[in-house]
């Protein structure tokens, strides 16, 4: 995967086509790290005096930019990526299914690839132990330690700047992410062989997008934190199926819980508060994965009930660590047909094809896009008359209304290192 059309990093956060994966931070550690910015997303803080040639590198290894060749075989290929196997259930382990974000398979499989199948740890997202509201991504080498990320945390985050725990760790790691953070880990391992020997297995997270910081503040204000308290603790999901919301903060000498259900929170408040890149995102399912799992919607649970994930296998290696952890009791399963995929999540396969028309309009207005997909642009000749407008004009709306015809602002580091 690589890209000519840009030629410093400055240009691909300007231009708003960072995810925030933190692949730059982690092949030049000593001139770019992640910070968290005032626009309260998770950008590259980069040295003013990173060398052209470096900066030229670094934008031609940015998966944000990458491109990559599309599947478009089947129905299921185009809306999905590969797909070897569907199956839905859950973790056998009643805690793990309980914290869990949907049935805890995420979780289980990775601790039954480090109990079963010799792998070291586990790479993966965690709430920061020095603030609650911020997310840091640590390697866990014990089912405790894995239980700590549990749950899906809707704010920014990446792994892909701490692969270096991988190519340091004993042995086969898992790594866990969002579709652009194992896009990321996949981009690395093909630069970084120390990398690559350590990545046993990816699992990707379904993802309709990241919201910035300021989601998690709107949502604390919406549950009644006032500002100059101290957050203790912010749990998005988890807990029951979907989970609630909820905060924990002190308030004075008092400490208050305050808790929102899943569809308040993420539909009134965190999803618009996405960046804009994971509007522009052709792939909400991880499709470079060898696992990706997300929420069987089609067969919800009662609400605060135990939950269930969908699990697709994508290559054999995911596979065969699937078929160990099922052999071994840490999940129950059952099979599904491919096909269920298009009514778990009926809102990613339109959401493929927008993007087409987004990405078009981000370019016909002057602005600098991610190239665009073969995948996407069929499923663009898909959608319904309508969604066809929406996704073209209603792009147009909004490039104009937020403003994102301006640059965004780089944030660059001083000869100390600070931001
Ligand atoms: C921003 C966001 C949007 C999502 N959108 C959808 C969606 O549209 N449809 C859908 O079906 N599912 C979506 N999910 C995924 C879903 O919430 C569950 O994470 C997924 O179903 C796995 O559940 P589980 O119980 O098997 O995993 P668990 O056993 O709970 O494990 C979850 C794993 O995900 C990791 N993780 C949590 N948050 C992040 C993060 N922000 N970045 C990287 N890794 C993280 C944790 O470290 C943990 O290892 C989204 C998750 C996030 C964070």
């Amino acid at each position: 995967m690589s890209s000519t059309k840009f030629s410093s990093l400055h240009d691909i956060v300007s231009n708003r086509l960072c995810t925030g994966c933190g692949t730059c931070a982690l092949l030049a550690p000593t001139h770019v790290k992640m910070a968290e910015t005032a626009d309260e997303n998770r950008r590259p803080a980069i040295a003013t005096d990173l060398p052209p040639s470096l900066d030229k590198f670094l934008a031609g290894a940015c998966p944000s930019v990458g491109n990559r060749d599309a599947d478009t075989s089947s129905p299921v290929a185009q809306a999905w990526g590969p797909v070897l196997e569907v199956w839905e259930g859950y973790a056998a382990d009643e805690e793990i299914r309980f914290k869990g974000s949907s049935g805890g398979a995420v979780t289980a499989l990775s601790l039954a690839a480090m109990q079963f199948a010799g792998f070291a740890g586990a790479l993966h997202v965690k709430a920061s132990l020095t603030n609650p509201k911020l997310n840091e991504a640590r390697m866990s080498n014990s089912r405790d330690e894995l239980m700590e990320g549990a749950g899906s945390r809707y704010a920014p985050a990446s792994v892909a700047d701490r692969l270096d725990l991988v190519a340091d760790a004993e042995g086969a790691c898992v790594v866990i992410g969002k579709p652009c953070d194992i896009t990321a880990v996949k981009a690395i391992g093909e630069l970084r062989v120390d990398v690559a020997r350590n990545i046993g297995l990816t699992i990707s997270i379904f993802c309709a997008g990241t919201p910035s910081h300021a989601g998690t503040d709107a949502l604390l204000k919406h549950l009644g934190k006032p500002e100059n308290t101290d957050l203790k603790s912010m749990r998005y999901r988890g807990n029951g199926w979907p989970g609630e919301m909820t905060a924990r903060w002190i308030d004075g000498d008092k400490p208050r819980v305050a808790s929102t259900s899943y569809a308040d929170g993420w539909g009134n408040i965190l999803q618009a508060h996405r960046q804009w890149r994971c509007m522009t995102c052709a792939d909400h399912t991880g499709e470079v994965a060898d696992l990706s799992v997300g929420d069987p919607w089609q067969t919800p649970t009662e609400e605060g009930g135990h939950g269930k994930s969908l699990i697709i296998v994508r290559t054999e290696r995911g596979r065969a660590m699937l078929r160990r952890a099922v052999a071994a009791g840490f999940l129950n399963l059952a099979p599904r047909s491919p096909k269920v995929l298009f009514d778990a999540q009926p809102n990613l396969v339109a959401t493929k094809g927008a993007v087409w028309g987004r990405r078009l309009m981000q370019r016909l207005s002057g602005r600098k896009a991610v190239p665009m997909r073969e995948d996407s642009f069929r499923a663009w000749l898909d959608l319904p008359f309508r969604a066809k407008a929406q996704s073209t004009l209603g792009t147009l709306k909004r490039i104009v209304k937020r403003k994102f015809y301006l640059k965004k602002q780089t944030v660059w580091l001083d000869a100390e290192g600070r931001n």
